[in-house]
């Protein structure tokens, strides 16, 4: 008896210590994951599995998980979990017993344990176009969540029929509580501020400008900043869904404005190009974006002046007739 648990000791001692000096790092894409304990998996088949399976499903999480979210994660096994996969952003904790079953469901066990972590997560498909829509804040109401995906079936459609026909067909939404601007896109996913969207829950152009950008997939250095902003903001004023109800308007022209000031600002002086320089202006620069074919010239090329005389002619008579839209929601 004395012998047998002296034996056991000395057994646990060399577990625990070969655990600690053992931790298995494994790097694929931009992701890590730190195996602390693999001893604990008892076969190099199962152990390749889980590393699979956590490749698989990680990374797809971690985008449609939001802003930052850890791409560092730490694994272990736990003999005496009372459940098989406990997972969150950076951490999974799996039960030892389960693990060494050999379960042939490991990867949809680690994807439902991870989007666990969200409030919902919904995906809709339309006309082939699909939006998968990830919500991380129990406040926001499925009013909302309603609102800004019917935006996104009457609009998203259109700005890829109007200016880029090979645009991304499926968009992923997170409504993220950790992220504090009002949106941005990257990619085919758009990030939404939780915050800004409760206080602002009419604003649902946000998905318009956001998804213009979706469709303008220029990549970095195509042209200035002002000049991609400008355009989503004239789509937003062209496409938008609700921009009545949202109260959003282009303002008016004033003397100390500047095509460099962006947004609105440079979307009305878009407005008046289009209608008293050169109709479908903005889709040929948005093309040549693009392409990386767009340069300062281009304004010259396309209407026969220099941008800065065409802001003159702009700023001499800025009178434009704006019109708005106002959404029917179902
Ligand atoms: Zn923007």
């Amino acid at each position: 008896m004395t012998k047998s648990i002296s034996i056991l000791a000395t057994f646990l001692t060399v577990i625990s210590f070969t655990s600690k000096a053992q931790t298995e790092t494994i790097k694929r894409d931009r992701f890590t994951l730190n195996i602390t304990n693999p001893s604990e998996i008892k076969t190099e088949q199962t152990k390749n599995e889980l590393v699979d399976a956590f490749f698989e499903t990680y990374p797809q999480f971690a985008r449609a998980d939001g802003y930052r979210t850890k791409r560092d994660v730490t694994l272990t096994i736990k003999p005496d979990l009372n459940k098989n996969v406990m997972a969150k952003e950076g951490e999974v904790i799996l039960n030892g017993n389960w693990i060494n079953s050999a379960p042939k469901n490991i990867k949809n066990t680690i994807q439902s344990a991870l989007s666990s972590n969200w409030v919902s997560s919904d995906t809709t498909t339309k006309k082939g176009y699909t939006l998968i829509f990830v919500n991380k804040d129990p406040a926001i109401a499925k009013d909302l969540q309603s609102r800004l995906t019917q935006t996104f079936f009457a609009v998203y459609p259109k700005l890829v029929k109007t200016y880029n026909k090979k645009a991304k067909r499926e968009v992923l939404f997170v409504v993220d509580t950790a992220y504090k601007a009002v949106a941005e896109a990257s990619g085919g996913r758009i990030l939404f501020s939780a915050g800004y969207m409760k206080k602002n829950n009419t604003d649902v152009d946000v998905v318009t400008h956001e998804g213009m950008h979706v469709v303008q997939e220029y990549g970095y250095g195509s042209g200035p900043v002002w000049l991609t902003e400008g355009i989503a903001d004239y789509v937003r004023y062209k496409f938008g869904y609700d921009n009545i109800g949202s109260k959003w308007s282009l303002p008016a022209f004033s003397d100390k404005h500047s095509y460099k000031n962006s947004y609105r600002i440079t979307a009305r002086f878009f407005v008046w190009l289009e209608d008293n320089v050169k109709k479908g202006i903005i889709k040929t620069l948005d093309d040549q974006l693009r392409r990386k074919a767009y340069t300062e010239n281009s304004w010259k090329e396309i209407t026969g002046q220099t941008l800065d005389e065409l802001w003159s002619s702009y700023a001499k008579s800025p009178d434009v007739k704006l019109t708005y839209q106002k959404a029917v929601w179902k």
